[in-house]
């Protein structure tokens, strides 16, 4: 596998060669163009990570997944973990905070995501990813543009300034209706919360069932300003 440097000319090409494609052909994209050590999927089990492990698992069934254990998330994201690894027999790689909860709780006070979620989101997701994609070339992601307004103009291949490496985002165009109809088309286990009223689901503190109605994200660290966690910001 060459150690090709892609350009952001280059990439804007690639990208707009795939804007329209299906995600299927953005994943082959990057699983021909990086070799098996330098791509990974960033899986937080979720719909659209559930259905781009589908994907990837058929069109490479070694390749690379990663998840981020906070140490807060539901049992049911890692009932989905459990399920993902029995039917496909993928081995995410877990990634994690070096502070454990207790030595965060002494360093900080108790519960600093609800005094600093910034600050938590930092120790417990932003440094453990930095560790993750520090060895790839290139990751996966399952953000689409309908999530958020900080997500519309989300493209599918691109440069990842914050991480220095190329960001692959094969689902980008697709709806919320899209996702679900794949992941049922073919039988994918996922989060049984999302049948509770719990359309996007991160750490267990943070995230709050959604009335019917409201942003899909609004569960998010209700109360707060904050949107995101800072991945893909
Ligand atoms: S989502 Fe909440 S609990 Fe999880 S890392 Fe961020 S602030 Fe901490």
């Amino acid at each position: 596998m060459s150690e090709k440097i892609w350009t952001e000319e280059e990439l804007k090409k690639v990208n707009d060669s795939l804007e329209g494609k299906s995600p299927e052909e953005a994943l082959k994209w990057g699983l021909d163009n990086f070799g098996q050590e330098e791509i990974s999927l960033a899986c937080s089990f979720g719909p659209e990570d559930v259905a781009l492990v589908d994907m990837i698992v058929k069109l490479r069934p070694e390749a690379r997944i990663f998840y981020l254990d906070t140490d807060l998330l539901f049992k049911e994201s890692l009932d989905v973990r459990d399920k993902l690894i029995s039917k496909y027999g993928i081995k995410p790689e877990r990634f994690g905070a070096k502070t454990n909860l207790e030595e965060m709780a002494a360093e900080f006070g108790p519960e600093l995501w609800k005094k600093e979620p910034d600050k938590c989101c930092n120790i417990r997701k932003m440094v453990p990813l930095a560790e993750a994609l520090s060895n790839l070339r290139a990751w996966v992601t399952g953000i689409r543009r309908e999530q958020s307004p900080t997500r519309a103009n989300a493209p599918v291949v691109s440069w990842d300034a914050k991480f220095k490496l190329v960001k692959i985002n094969p689902l980008v165009a697709w709806k919320d209706k899209d996702v679900w109809d794949y992941i049922h088309k073919h039988n994918i286990p996922y989060n049984v919360l999302h049948d509770k009223n719990y359309p996007s689901i991160g750490c267990e503190p943070c995230t709050k069932p959604v009335m019917p109605g409201e942003d899909p994200r609004a569960g998010r660290w209700a109360g707060f300003q904050k949107t995101e966690c800072g991945l893909h910001k």
